[in-house]
């Protein structure tokens, strides 16, 4: 629901000196308080204000949907990412597993010489590997893994929602995030389903 700008008036006045009378309110907008009493019973009745008998109305937290669409919509990237696990390509299967339970994450990037992203290797592939072969201390992660260019990618400056999106139509768990260097995709971040549910849940808090 869209506020007029006398109903943003009383809820910034109830924001500040809350509990406050109708009548003070009145007051402080220089208007009758029968004037105001159609936005006062709006905005309780959509849940902005409370109104206690004989303390006053006070503000509820709720924010209009109008500014919460438009953070959601404003997060990028760069404000959320969380600490990629890159590990080189040779990298066995078995190292790798390992490296997955140590640093408690359900993908992992493999990196070339040249500390360049070449590909994504997720649980089920590691389960795969290990199913496919019996020596997976000598297999390494670049017969198993996803790789370039088939790996979805995103960047810092990048919008959430993006990001968000792209998980979901890929059916993925993660990106890595990129800055290119002189041609070289050097991952500087990873955002996961975790990451996405965790800037949701600051929002709401
Ligand atoms: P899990 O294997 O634990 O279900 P995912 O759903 O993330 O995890 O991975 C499913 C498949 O998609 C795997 O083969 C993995 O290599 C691949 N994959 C994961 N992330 C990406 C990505 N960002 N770009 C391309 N492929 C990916």
């Amino acid at each position: 629901m869209e506020l007029n700008e006398r109903q943003e008036k009383i809820l910034k006045i109830v924001k500040q000196h809350g509990p406050i009378t109708g009548s003070k309110i009145a007051e402080q907008l220089s208007l009758t308080r029968a004037t105001l009493r159609p936005d006062l019973a709006i905005l309780t009745m959509s849940g902005y204000l409370d109104a206690r008998p004989r303390v006053g109305y006070f503000y509820t937290g709720k924010e209009s949907e109008e500014v919460m669409t438009s953070k959601v919509r404003n997060i990028l990237v760069s404000e959320v990412q969380s600490v990629p696990i890159l590990i080189k390509q040779d990298t066995s299967i078995y190292e790798a597993i390992v490296k997955m339970f140590l640093e408690d994450v359900g993908t992992l990037y493999a990196i070339d010489e040249d500390q360049s992203l070449v590909g994504v290797i997720s649980r089920k592939d590691l389960l795969r590997g290990t199913m496919g072969s019996n020596d997976i201390e000598k297999v390494p992660v670049s017969v198993i893994m996803t790789r370039k260019p088939n790996i979805t990618i995103c960047y810092p400056n990048d919008l959430l929602i993006y990001a968000a999106n792209q998980l979901i139509e890929k059916q993925i768990d993660s990106l890595p995030v990129v800055e290119e260097h002189d041609g070289v995709d050097k991952v500087i971040g990873r955002v996961t389903k975790t990451t996405i549910t965790r800037a949701f849940v600051n929002l709401m808090e």
